[in-house]
């Protein structure tokens, strides 16, 4: 350890509250960032499914309308077929062949006539889809306005963070030159411990402000009088007394 200044006790104390503070927005931080990178992949995992629903009706649509192509153009061969019968109807040499012909013919006009139906039932489905097609494409842009509204949240809540922080950052290391190692060992030790990350509390409603255990009105003088460190004997974080405790604030230019 490098050549410490003594710091008294009441000065060690503000700095534990400065410390504890600063920490604690940092903390904050981190939960804002957080959340939002999440919502935005998840958005963009979305917004990728739904392209692939794009992708996969728009598949239909094309093989929906090749099928009614070949249908069209089964059609025209078939009437082409069928001129050729007419003509060849003009020749017939018996009523044998004529009988044979106008078979054919019937043959034909039956298989035009069911292929129109096919083209005529492709095209209700055809309708169908484009209207769904007309759906995805309108929830994609929807998904995609609300995903670029979050990206530019983020990249600002980013480049804002990033100032605070590192003003906080330098909070951080000037207040925890005030206080000695052993404590900042202890400060950093039940930090760790405890979710909300709070190892300095102020003494709420005669309660320890981190585990809500009474504290004896004796140990409530003695907290105020600033002469020593005092943990909770429950939980072990720092007491402090809640006037000392407002009357620090931490302010970020
Ligand atoms: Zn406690």
């Amino acid at each position: 350890m490098a050549l410490v200044k003594d710091y008294s006790v009441e000065e060690k104390l503000v700095g534990l509250i400065k410390l504890q503070k600063v920490d604690s927005k940092l903390d904050q931080l981190k939960i804002l960032r957080g959340e939002l990178p999440m919502e935005v992949s998840d958005l963009e995992d979305e917004i990728q499914g739904l392209f692939a629903r794009r992708g996969r009706i728009e598949q239909e649509i094309n093989g929906i309308s090749e099928f009614i192509q070949g249908k069209k153009n089964a059609i025209k061969d078939g009437e082409a077929t069928l001129l050729k019968y007419e003509k060849q109807s003009e020749n017939v040499k018996n009523s044998r062949e004529f009988d044979a012909l106008n078979k054919e013919i019937e043959m034909m006009q039956l298989e035009n006539k069911l292929a129109e139906k096919h083209i005529k039932d492709a095209n209700e489905e055809l309708g169908d889809k484009v209207k769904a097609l007309d759906a995805s494409k309108k929830q994609i842009s929807s998904k995609e306005g609300v995903l670029n509204h979050k990206k530019q949240e983020l990249q600002k809540i980013i480049a804002e963070t990033e100032k605070e922080e590192k003003e906080l950052l330098k909070l951080s290391d000037i207040a925890r030159e005030t206080v000695d190692e052993r404590l900042l060992y202890s400060y950093d030790r039940i930090r760790k411990n405890y979710r909300n990350g709070l190892s300095v509390v102020p003494v709420e409603r005669d309660a320890c402000g981190g585990c809500y255990n009474a504290i004896p009105p004796q140990r409530q003088s003695e907290i105020r009088l600033h002469k020593k460190i005092v943990v909770c004997e429950n939980c072990g974080r720092i007491l402090t007394d809640a006037d000392l405790n407002d009357s620090i604030e931490i302010k970020i230019d």
